[in-house]
């Protein structure tokens, strides 16, 4: 219904794999499936931000832009999405990579998501430091640079949130597993998910608010800083949710995060996300990363086996990406 009012272009393969976890369901004592949306693209190892770009993309192209500009961590999923992006659809890009977090590995600047950036063909700036959702200065000169050079920049804010058209992916999303659930005669009535910049938690709000059913969605905080995230997904909500004219307020009890997971920092692990990575890896050959679905499975294990999330409860795990971090990590699993 959203793709009748907001023009979109195909970057994935949608609806994404809604997947039982059999193993882990069985260790947890719930039923538990997963909504695989880190397998959801062909474009390089796809992810969170491939759903979101789909509407941002458009917009892109029906402006005329010539390059995206976008600013992320070193390692970020986001920009190495906006990079896949760009290349297919024959555009440039500029990516500003920040220091958000100190992981003391030689290897943290050259291998996984900013290789796969610079394979794309993307220029990486690696400049700035500190996660925050402000608008940063150095995104702001990257973007003045290229109308410098005579290009014609989109801007991107980090993890696609902070923009008129972020959430509409999520939204989308809503309706999209509200339709496999139809297809499959079942209801999830807990949803999981990492949250850290904001449109992935703030558009489900606002998807699953226009449902009948109400149900119960957990962001687990990545970002080391719960009330900021907070402030990002409320204001990303009611953004969508005027933007899509939604009949019903987003009241703040509809965002719910828990802050207990996210480790000593933003893209910092702790014993439990470590071993909730080897747990999916080991029972489901499910890949988790430590910077944001090693930490959300944490949760999600913690609350199932502390009885937070009842037994026999049907739940959601939301995978949103992540994996092509990993190797920038592996001194967190010697
Ligand atoms: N999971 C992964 C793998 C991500 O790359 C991100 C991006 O920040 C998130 C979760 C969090 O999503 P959001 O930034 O939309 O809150």
């Amino acid at each position: 219904e959203l793709e009748k009012r907001f023009p979109r272009v195909t970057l994935g393969y949608f609806p994404s794999p809604l997947q039982p976890l059999k193993r882990l369901s069985k260790e947890l004592g719930i039923e538990l499936w997963a909504k695989r949306d880190d397998v959801s693209s062909g474009l390089a190892y796809g992810g969170n931000k491939v759903r979101k770009l789909e509407w941002l993309a458009a917009d892109a192209l029906e402006q005329g832009c010539d390059t995206l500009v976008s600013i992320g961590n070193v390692q970020s999923n986001h920009t190495r999405q906006v990079a896949a992006v760009a290349a297919v659809l024959g555009l440039k890009c500029r990516l500003v990579q920040e220091e958000w977090t100190h992981w003391d590995d030689p290897n943290y600047h050259r291998v996984g998501n900013i290789l796969l950036s610079r394979l794309m063909g993307a220029q990486t700036l690696l400049e700035g430091e500190g996660y925050s959702t402000e608008v940063k200065e150095t995104w702001e000169r990257a973007l003045e640079q290229v109308r410098r050079e005579g290009g014609k920049p989109y801007a991107i804010p980090a993890g696609a949130s902070d923009h008129p058209l972020g959430g509409l992916g999520y939204a989308n999303f809503a309706d999209e597993l509200a339709q496999q659930e139809r297809e499959r005669d079942l209801f999830f009535d807990t949803v999981v998910t990492a949250t850290c910049t904001g449109s992935t938690q703030g558009g489900m709000v606002v998807g699953f608010k226009a449902q009948d059913r109400p149900r119960r969605l957990i962001g687990i905080d990545t970002a080391a800083n719960a009330e900021m995230t907070r402030a990002a997904v409320t204001k990303i909500a009611r953004a969508t949710a005027e933007m899509i004219e939604l009949a019903k307020p987003i009241l703040d009890e509809d965002v719910v995060i828990d802050p207990r997971f996210a480790g000593p920092d933003y893209g910092l692990p702790d014993e439990e996300t470590i071993a909730a990575i080897r747990l999916a890896a080991q029972s489901e050959a499910m890949l988790t990363d430590p910077v944001y679905e090693g930490k959300s499975l944490a949760g999600l294990i913690a609350m199932a086996r502390s009885g937070e999330i009842a037994p026999g409860s049907r739940v959601l795990y939301v995978h949103l990406g992540g994996a092509p971090a990993l190797d920038a990590y592996s001194k967190a699993f010697e």
